[in-house]
């Protein structure tokens, strides 16, 4: 389902600590279906701008769809940032906000396993979805080990304690804080990580963070299939612009003849099914948006999985890939927005 772009309304802002704000929606009926969301998704908000009419940040869903009514995110300020310090300086509660329907891929596949989850600053919002999940539909233990600057920049600290009163032989909650142990290194980690080591690994943080992680888990010979790492930064590209754009329909043929340097492709998308001509150098998600097809997509930079598909037949290739892990790789996963065919005849289907 493409996500598309609704004006919703904040229901409530909340301050969580001196530097970061979660605003609540409200959706209505009419697109509870559209809003509805997986623990770990994000939701992309148009930010007005005298400058260039508006800017597109994505900011990860805090809320549960298990546990909390209405969805809900989180937003740190980024020092100097445009789009964080507007969220934190300019949304009342009533205000509405143009938001893209929920998207991205860094959810657990199942609920059961022992999971080991790592946080830095923001890093918590999507950490703190899937914890809240984890707690309600799965056995599995939980580890998080949380980093912040100091006590006062803890986000949803309070939350988490009374989580741990209410779980405690399921839930453990580690804060490394800056102030009192320096940045978190990969010995320091490693050190803290090792009763975890068996547990599936979710990471979401600021880079220095996530790299010292990925190094302390190496030193525990955590393989790399069993760490997801959510990736922040901001959109270059203006999804809003595009989405305000009427899409010029083109039919798209069903046996359209391959032309001289172009493979075939077959691709099954919302219960159709389309026979394009596929040009070596161009990507799959343009072919699709020039044949007028409504292929899903955000960020189209591979950063948000939002455009996600699997090759049933023939080989492709990734220009770059910031999303999808090696198992997800071996099981023919791939970013619509940087693949590029290599066999003459392929099929993927986005209906998986
Ligand atoms: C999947 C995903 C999930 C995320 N989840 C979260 C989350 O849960 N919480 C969170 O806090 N962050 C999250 N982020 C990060 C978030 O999207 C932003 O990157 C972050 O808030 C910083 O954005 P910023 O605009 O404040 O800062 P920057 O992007 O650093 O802002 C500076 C940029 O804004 C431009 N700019 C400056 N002034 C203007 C102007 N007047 N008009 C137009 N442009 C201007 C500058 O040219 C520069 O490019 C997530 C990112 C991703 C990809």
């Amino acid at each position: 389902m493409t996500a598309r772009a609704h004006e919703l309304k904040v229901r409530e802002v909340l301050g969580e600590t001196a530097d970061a704000v979660s605003l609540i929606f409200d959706v209505p009926t009419d697109l509870t279906q559209r809003f509805a969301y997986a623990p770990g998704q994000y939701l992309t908000l148009r930010i007005p701008s005298d400058r260039t009419g508006s800017v597109a940040r994505c900011y990860s869903l805090s809320s549960s769809p298990h546990c909390d009514e209405r969805p809900t995110v989180t937003v740190k300020r980024t020092p100097g940032g445009y789009g964080s310090n507007w969220l934190c300086d300019s949304v009342s509660a009533g205000d509405i906000l143009t938001v893209l329907e929920p998207a991205g891929a860094f959810t657990p596949r199942t609920w059961n396993r022992d999971l080991l989850l790592c946080a830095a600053g923001s890093g918590i919002t999507p950490i703190m979805s899937i914890l809240k999940s984890a707690l309600i539909l799965g056995r599995g233990d939980i580890t998080l080990l949380y980093a912040n600057r100091d006590r006062a920049s803890v986000i949803f600290a309070e939350q988490l304690r009374q989580l741990v009163r209410r779980h405690p032989r399921r839930l453990t909650v580690l804060h490394w804080l800056e102030s009192e142990r320096g940045l978190p290194t990969a010995h320091g980690i490693a050190t803290a990580a090792r009763p975890y080591r068996r547990h599936d690994v979710y990471l979401c943080g600021p880079t220095g963070f996530a790299a010292a992680v990925e190094q302390g888990l190496a030193r525990l010979r955590i393989p790399e299939r069993a760490i997801h790492r959510e990736h922040y930064r901001s959109l270059t590209d203006n999804p809003f612009e595009r989405h305000l754009r009427t899409p010029t329909p083109v039919a798209a043929t069903p046996t359209a003849a391959p032309a001289a340097d172009a493979a075939t492709v077959r691709v099954d998308i919302d219960g159709n099914t389309h026979t394009l001509p596929w040009p070596r150098t161009r990507k799959l998600l343009d072919v699709l948006l020039d044949h007028g097809i409504d292929a899903p997509y955000v960020c189209r930079e591979s950063a948000c999985a939002t455009c996600v598909c699997t090759v049933k037949h023939g080989r492709t290739r990734m220009l770059t890939n910031e999303s999808l892990i090696p198992e997800e790789l071996s099981r023919g996963l791939t970013l619509a927005c940087q693949t590029l065919p290599e066999s003459d005849s392929l099929h993927i289907t986005f209906d998986e």
